[in-house]
């Protein structure tokens, strides 16, 4: 999907209509997957599964971090028979590693050194300093501490098990010589089941009680910065991560497992970034970032999913960012 730089663009309709909401939004209204849009139009799918892989993308990214976690960085599957500290410790340091490598290198991109300015930026607003709100009263150091400690240790605890029952034979494995072309399948198909998972989650997060002892903590990220995006409470981090377990029942590699884990821990770090991506010569050459996302951060009560599988649009929770799609959210919020 081609983006067009929209400074200057008038603001949206809003109950605060002379302030400018966005500093720069994609090209609208944002477009969901043509995979369940009746009629099937093959070209427009075939484009869309394409461009979201090729030339570059976060996918693609996600996938060579993967490789080479599981080449050179995991701890062999006949130490992870039991569980020992070691090899546990080894996946922690790897992990956390991977997370300051990508949300810390975006932050440094972005907001440290500030190598595009506000160029492609959503919102301008600063991160937040000297707020009671965040944890050490500051955003970044608020959200780089529920992403390491909660985090990270919820995603090397999921992935330390899933090690420990594939090297058991509890769970089963899926071998590239026995099923190449399912091997690959799975890579392909996880970004939709993700979609649909992060839906089911997230709407459940939303559920007032659940929403205020757990997803609270996430939302106090009205802007958003790559740190931003895997700061969550721990339960929101085991049910969220627990996305992996579907891996007791669906065959899997443990480079499958390392993939499916990695998707949903930096790929949360790179949809978070605030930005719509990076830009080069005033083209955005990599998307980062996501505008419908940050609506929702926003908003709270639109965007629960993503645009894979659009069950925003099902349950008529969906903003596509336009004028016109702001004032029908207005007029829905009324009657909540
Ligand atoms: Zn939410
Ligand atoms: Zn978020």
């Amino acid at each position: 999907m081609t983006e067009a730089v929209n400074k200057g663009a008038s603001p949206a309709a809003s109950s605060r209509p002379k302030r400018k909401q966005w500093n720069y939004r994609p090209e609208l209204p944002l477009s969901v997957s043509p995979l369940f849009t009746l009629p099937w139009r093959p070209m427009e799918i075939i484009k869309w599964i394409v461009g979201a892989w090729f030339p570059i993308s976060e996918r693609l990214i996600v996938l060579a971090l993967s490789l080479i976690s599981w080449f050179f960085l995991h701890p062999s599957l006949e130490r992870c028979k039991n569980f020992e500290f070691d090899w546990i410790a080894q996946i922690f340091l790897r992990n956390l590693g991977l997370l300051f490598l990508v949300a810390g290198g975006l932050h440094l991109y972005y907001y440290v050194f500030r190598l595009q300015g506000d160029e492609g930026r959503h919102d301008t607003r600063p991160l937040v300093k000297n707020s009671r709100q965040f944890t050490f009263n500051n955003q970044i150091h608020d959200n780089m501490f529920w992403s390491c400690a909660s985090g990270v240790t919820v995603w090397t605890a999921y992935e330390s098990l899933m090690m420990w029952a594939i090297a058991n034979g509890y769970a089963s494995t899926l071998n590239w010589s026995e099923n190449p072309i399912w091997f690959v399948m799975l890579f392909l198909l996880l970004p939709a089941w993700e979609s649909f998972y992060f839906y089911l989650v997230h709407r459940f997060l939303h559920w007032p009680p659940l929403y205020k002892i757990a997803h609270a903590l996430h939302h106090r990220n009205n802007n958003v910065g790559p740190w931003s995006g895997l700061s969550m409470h721990p339960i929101e981090h085991i049910l969220y991560l627990g996305t992996v377990l579907i891996h007791w029942v669906v065959a899997a590699h443990p480079l499958h497992i390392i993939f499916h884990l990695q998707y949903f821990t930096l790929t949360a770090a790179t949809t978070h970034t605030g930005y719509s991506g990076i830009f080069i010569n005033g083209k955005k050459r990599l998307a980062l970032g996501t505008f419908h996302h940050q609506l929702h951060h926003r908003f709270y009560e639109c965007n629960y999913g993503g645009l894979e599988v659009p069950f925003d649009q099902w349950f008529g929770s969906f903003h596509n960012g336009t004028e016109e799609s702001h004032r029908q959210f207005l007029d829905r919020r009324k009657s909540f």
